[in-house]
């Protein structure tokens, strides 16, 4: 079969060339996902580790005394934890470290028997 002339192929796509503001953008998405994709390996990882005393717990939040500072939310490794007006657990992503515990100035979140 006889090739075909270099006029009968289309064209290749042309793009625009990124400015540097869209080429920032990209490279910040591009970290946020990474984060994410981190933050989950990190939880399966704290879940793997899990003793089978740690299996049956899980942390609770003390309303009346949590504060909202963020301080649990910023050193869990599971992103269990969200905060609004007080901080929240989600106990199916909660791993049982102990770390929100340790770092609450408040005393406001321990873990407990599930
Ligand atoms: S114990 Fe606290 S820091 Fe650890 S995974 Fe559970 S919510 Fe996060
Ligand atoms: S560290 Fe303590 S006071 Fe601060 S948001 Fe968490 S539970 Fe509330």
């Amino acid at each position: 079969m006889a090739p075909l002339p270099a006029d009968a192929l289309p064209p290749p796509p042309q793009q625009a060339p990124a400015t540097p503001q869209q080429e920032m953008a990209a490279l910040e998405a591009q970290a946020r996902t990474i984060e994410q994709e981190l933050q989950a390996l990190r939880a399966r990882i704290a879940q793997r580790g899990r003793s089978p005393q740690q299996a049956t717990m899980v942390a609770v939040v003390d309303a009346e005394r949590c504060v909202g500072c963020g301080a649990c939310q910023r050193v869990c490794p599971a992103g269990a934890i969200t905060v609004a007006q007080v901080a929240k657990v989600d106990g199916a992503k909660c791993t049982a470290c102990g770390q929100c515990e340790a770092e609450c100035p408040r005393g406001a979140i321990a873990l407990h028997d599930v």
